[in-house]
């Protein structure tokens, strides 16, 4: 992974799949809130922003200002409340792939030589590929790959501003001088705001400039990562399953029916999602029932299954068996259908 040493990327799912058309009245307040708060949590700053610094911001969104004067004057703002030094608004040129071009704020004396320069652009452009927030921590004089990494003797945070999944633009804040390294939780706080900030500054953006059209093939990575959410949390919620119905093992009630009633709460639990438990003789998916049994008092507990030679029971314990729990097979299909 590139620059995996100096940069740290944020996981938070919730910055993935944030909502982006809600409309402006309902989503800004929250939106308002949540940014506010990550702002005030924000280490660097003894005090965090006032509500009228923040409010100040949403004027400066909603206000008729064409694209360049809002971007000249959004700049100090971000700097301020990030408590940092300098910052830029790096745009996707349109119609030029790779191409992107900056506004700056005081950033003379962040990037000097030719060499800063090349290293940094590399770093914006690592920063555009990516859908998250990123933190790139300065580079060691003395570092493996001088290609690679940020140049500066300053934290840097960026803030990508997404457009149907895709990265339109860039926010870099450049945090001031440190003598020590930022802490896990500090840099979790920065990505946090960075990218509530950017998903502000979207809403300014749209109002100013034309956003391409959505294109099928974004909906469909966003589908796709959508199945692969649903996917981990049906997994959770097997397991959740399993280890409680496991914590059941060796169990046994005072009665048949009581038995009986133990087995019918296991299985209308596991068939309203689509589970089954699994056969530990044969490894089939199976019901687990309680059956009346000779040698048993309060009946033996038993898996039942279709196999090919018919419906079958295995198992047969007096105590509620270790239950392994197996999605439920797709359905049977009657033979007068494959005539
Ligand atoms: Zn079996």
């Amino acid at each position: 992974m590139l620059l995996a040493t100096t940069c740290f990327f944020s996981n938070e799912p919730e910055n993935r799949n944030l909502p982006r058309y809600q409309t402006k009245s309902m989503k800004s307040e929250t939106d308002i809130q949540r940014l506010r708060q990550a702002l005030q949590e924000l280490p660097h700053l003894s005090k965090g922003p006032s509500a009228k610094q923040v409010k100040k911001l949403g004027e400066l969104i909603d206000s008729d200002l064409p694209l360049q004067s809002f971007l000249e004057m959004l700049l100090p703002e971000v700097t301020a409340l990030f408590g940092g030094i300098a910052a830029v608004a790096w745009m996707k040129a349109q119609g030029a792939p790779g191409a992107v071009f900056g506004v700056r704020y005081r950033m003379d004396g962040v990037v000097s030589s030719v060499t800063e320069h090349r290293k940094h652009d590399r770093l914006v452009q690592i920063a555009l590929q990516q859908k998250q927030p990123m933190l790139a921590e300065p580079t060691a004089a003395n570092a493996e790959n001088e290609d690679e990494g940020n140049p500066t003797e300053h934290a840097l945070i960026f803030g990508p501003v997404l457009h149907a999944g895709e990265s339109i633009a860039l926010l870099e804040v450049v945090l001031d001088k440190s003598d020590r390294a930022l802490t896990k939780a500090e840099k979790h706080l920065y990505l946090r705001a960075v990218q509530l900030f950017a998903n502000r500054v979207y809403g300014g953006l749209r109002q100013r400039m034309s956003m391409p059209d959505p294109t099928l093939q974004q909906a469909m990575d966003q589908m796709n990562q959508l199945s692969n959410d649903i996917k981990s949390l049906q997994q959770q919620i097997v397991r959740t399953i399993e280890s409680r119905l496991q914590s059941f093992h060796g169990w046994s009630f005072g009665s048949l029916s009581e038995n009986q009633a133990f087995a019918k709460m296991v299985h209308q639990t596991l068939d309203s999602h689509g589970l089954r438990v699994e056969c530990p003789e044969c490894g089939h998916p199976a019901i687990l029932r309680c059956l009346r049994a000779g040698n048993s008092k309060y009946g033996a507990f038993v898996f039942d299954h279709y196999l090919e030679s018919g419906r079958t029971f295995h198992g047969g314990r007096s105590t509620v068996p270790l239950l392994k729990v197996v999605p439920k097979p797709a359905r049977r299909v009657a033979l007068s259908t494959l005539a």
